[in-house]
């Protein structure tokens, strides 16, 4: 007999909601988190820019467009619920020059297609909103808000256990047996008997899923994301968040201003190849993923694609004055002695077998198992409607085995 009724792998924000959401919706299911660091969000959820996605950018009938919309209200009124600080700023799409129109015009189409109040806004709109920001056209979107992830994991943890759940970090599983009548999991402290299991290892979640019998449909190709950030006597330079118009043809916003709750400025991310998982800076390089990179092909046929943008972020990561330079196209009035580093994040980003990356969702069933393959940006918005679904997919496995 199995010790719980199912394990989730990974307590970043996807495996937490997805916790939470199985005691909610079958109380006196047993739900146990194994987290491999010592703290939950202890990677994305807790390297992000902490955004609430209002859900402008996504294909219309898209996971991601569904799941951010209905996310970020919820997400909302779970900050306010759990005393998690929540503040809903509103933010600007901003484009640089006149080539970028088309696409910003686009962008507020797409936008209110999926239901965002967004708009153009006049040139004295812009100027009475954020003085320092210089720009072609821009538009305002409502909905945006900015809250504190790494706050709202805490308070997912708090909920899971009172709700009868644990979480229990310094736990990395490195094997799984999936047989007829249960989901053995392999620890360096022994093993642990699940029903079923739930795969939200975020960076690691193809891994994850090969050790369970499985042949992913797309391998994790990690990002790094650097920030910067605004001296603080400069921060009132930017009054709420200010986004560039992205390039349709990836899934990355681009480098944007965002002021935090603390009153930081932060800017960016990039979006520069990592040489590992955790490869938060350029000295972190991990050999057995790179090998497993070279061997793929999908990933050969994905440098063939990118190359170009690969090279050039390279290049804005390691010459500060090109970083500096893509900061001024919007707040003219920077300096580079303005801005200090401030860390990074790196993006679990999946490829498909044919070398392309995977804009939406990625979340499949497997028997005994659901795994989620590509949540990246806006998962942490949408979090809690993903760990629902997941939760309603895992509780069917259960009940069928
Ligand atoms: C730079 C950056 C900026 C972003 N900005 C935003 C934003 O503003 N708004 C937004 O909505 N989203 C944003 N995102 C995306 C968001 O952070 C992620 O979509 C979200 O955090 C994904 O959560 P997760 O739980 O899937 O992954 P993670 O938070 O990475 O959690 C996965 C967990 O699994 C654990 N794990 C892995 N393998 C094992 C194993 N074998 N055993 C046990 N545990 C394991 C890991 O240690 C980790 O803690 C951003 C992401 C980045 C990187």
């Amino acid at each position: 007999m199995p010790a719980v009724d199912v394990v989730v792998v990974g307590a970043g924000i996807v495996g937490l909601a997805t916790a939470r959401a199985v005691l909610r919706a079958a109380p006196g299911t047993s739900v146990l988190v194994l987290e491999a660091e010592a703290r939950w969000a202890a990677h994305q959820s807790g390297h992000n820019s902490n955004v609430i996605h209002s859900g402008l950018y996504y294909a219309p009938g898209s996971h991601k467009a569904r799941m951010a919309r209905a996310g970020a209200e919820r997400m909302i009124r779970f900050c306010a619920e759990h005393a998690v600080p929540v503040r809903r700023t509103g933010k600007l799409v901003v484009a640089t020059s006149p080539a970028q129109l088309p696409r910003l015009d686009a962008l507020v189409a797409r936008g209110t297609a999926n239901g965002v109040t967004v708009r153009r806004i006049s040139q004295a709109e812009l100027a009475e909103r954020e003085p320092h920001v210089r720009a072609v056209a821009a538009a305002h979107v409502a909905e945006t808000a900015v809250t504190d992830y790494a706050r709202v994991c805490a308070a997912l943890v708090a909920e899971i256990t009172e709700l009868g759940g644990a979480v229990r970090t310094s736990a990395p599983v490195h094997r799984i047996d999936i047989t007829d009548t249960e989901v053995v999991l392999g620890l360096p402290q022994g093993r642990e008997r699940a029903g079923a299991l739930v795969n939200c290892a975020g960076l690691h979640s193809d891994r994850v899923a090969r050790l369970s019998g499985i042949r992913p449909p797309v391998r994790i190709v990690p990002f790094r994301g650097e920030y910067a950030a605004l001296r603080p006597h400069r921060s009132a330079l930017v009054r709420g968040p200010v986004y560039p118009v992205p390039d349709p043809d990836l899934p990355f916003l681009g480098i944007h201003l965002t002021p935090l709750l603390d009153g930081t400025v932060h800017i960016g991310p990039n979006a520069v190849p990592a040489f590992a998982r955790h490869g938060y800076r350029w000295r972190d390089v991990e050999p057995r993923l790179l090998a497993e990179l070279a061997r793929d092909p999908a990933v050969r046929g994905l440098a063939r694609r990118y190359w170009r943008y690969g090279l050039a972020e390279f290049a804005r990561s390691a010459i500060w004055p090109l970083f500096v330079r893509d900061v001024r196209a919007m707040l003219p009035d920077v300096r580079g002695a303005d801005l200090v580093r401030h860390g990074s994040g790196v993006r679990a980003q999946a490829v498909d077998d044919s070398g392309r990356l995977v804009d939406d969702f990625v979340i499949t069933r497997a028997r005994r198992a659901v795994h989620v393959l590509n949540a990246p940006s806006p998962a942490a918005t949408a979090s809690l409607v993903i760990g629902e679904r997941v939760a309603s997919d895992v509780l069917d496995e259960l009940r069928r085995s």
